[in-house]
């Protein structure tokens, strides 16, 4: 990669995607990176982003990995449905025949539930990976285009509505392709748009390498609002304070761009502090893993099942050295679907629970952790629930 010289800094030779400055500087190298990635940080407006921009990542086989090269299982746009489709709801008429883009189908849940609330609607779908457009291919007044939304002409003013669920992040140059969803809506038309958020950075419990491979762009709410802005869309809906995981806007098409300079030094200096905290965070909490797992050997006699097999479980079992023998079972519904095993043990959905009748069940899930909790206590009322979370506070302070 080419470097040269920007406000005495060395920087690379790529311009920033927001603001268009060549102000990139290396701020950070993530772990286990199977495409070289590194993160920059832009010294004028604060972007985080990872270069090079590699469009299109060699198809590996499904890594349920709490590395860098986590990826190609793609179930959790799922968990995001439900979501859009109310949010869309409450500014089109479900009812008329409008036409709506859909970015990144991934397996069809919004198509399937978005076609099933608006009878007379009609979707494009775009979805680059064969793999899953087979989900969307045949479905009613559905028109399928394989292939990345970045190599797509689509017509001016065609679509009443844009869904891009979890896909921004991915692309080459999302500001240039926000302006192409901008161009081809109609005059008033809404963009209902998701992403991940940098916000989880900042996570005391955080194990996980959260800079994965597959993304190129790492917004706050702060740097995609001005990138939605730039592109000549209003904000009707801001993302969810509470929602560290992810970005939520409804926008509306507007008529003119605001005048964007892109300077914004503070965010400059928000995002190295946030990134000086995910590291120091990280390197303590992945210590803390091996406290993690003499806490559930101890218990191992009573029985431990684990409810999630993910990332967490991956951290857990890669850093802290869990041996997976001493767990009774190890459920996740989810990834269950696309795996057999992890780390030679084997899944199992949260019907075997009743059966293996464990003394503890460890939920290892940040964002749906209540959620399971209560779903254990109603499968196997007498077993005792210990939250991700509770177990790593605990070997925090072991540790300190
Ligand atoms: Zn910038």
């Amino acid at each position: 990669m080419v470097t040269r010289t920007f406000w005495g800094h060395s920087v690379s030779d790529d311009v920033c995607d927001l603001c268009q400055r060549p102000a990139l500087e290396p701020i950070y190298k993530p772990e286990r990176s199977t495409r070289g990635l590194t993160v920059h940080l832009c010294g004028v407006c604060g972007l985080l982003q990872s270069l090079p921009r590699i469009d299109r990542a060699t198809r590996a086989p499904a890594a349920v990995s709490g590395g860098a090269d986590w990826g190609n299982v793609r179930y959790g746009k799922g968990f995001r449905t439900q979501i859009a489709v109310d949010a869309l709801n409450r500014y089109t008429d479900f009812g008329s025949d409008f036409t709506l883009l859909d970015v990144g189908s991934n397996r069809g849940s919004f198509a399937r539930s978005f076609l099933h609330r608006a009878p007379n609607a009609h979707l494009v779908a775009v979805e680059p990976d064969e793999r899953v457009a087979a989900s969307v291919a045949g479905m009613p007044r559905t028109q399928l285009i394989q292939e990345r939304i970045e190599n797509v002409a689509l017509e001016t003013r065609r679509f009443d509505a844009i869904h891009s669920c979890h896909t921004i992040e991915h692309l080459i140059h999302p500001a240039h392709t926000l302006a192409d969803h901008h161009r081809a809506l109609r005059d008033g038309g809404i963009l209902v748009l998701d992403a991940p958020n940098t916000a989880l950075l900042a996570s005391d419990d955080i194990v996980e390498e959260w800079f994965i491979d597959k993304h190129l762009y790492h917004f706050s709410e702060r740097t995609l609002t001005r990138m939605i802005e730039a592109a000549g869309f209003t904000i009707l809906e801001r993302p969810d304070p509470k929602d560290k995981s992810n970005l939520f806007f409804a926008c509306k098409k507007n008529g003119h761009k605001p005048v964007n300079g892109g300077l914004d030094l503070l965010e400059v200096e928000y995002a190295q502090d946030l990134i000086a905290a995910y590291s120091a965070n990280r390197a303590r909490n992945l210590m803390a893993l091996t406290s993690v797992a003499s806490e559930l050997l101890r218990l191992a006699p009573r029985r431990v099942a684990v409810w999630g097999a993910g990332r967490l479980f991956d951290s857990l079992v890669t850093y802290g050295k869990l041996p997976t023998g001493a767990l009774t079972l190890l459920i996740d519904k989810h990834l269950k679907a696309h795996v057999t095993e992890r780390h030679g043990f084997a899944l199992t959905g949260p019907e075997s629970l009743a059966e293996a009748n464990p003394g503890v069940v460890v939920v290892m899930s940040r964002d749906f952790a209540s959620e399971i909790a209560a779903e254990v206590n109603r499968l196997t009322p007498g077993a005792e629930v210990i939250l991700y979370s509770d177990l790593m506070s605990r070997a925090r302070r072991i540790a300190a």
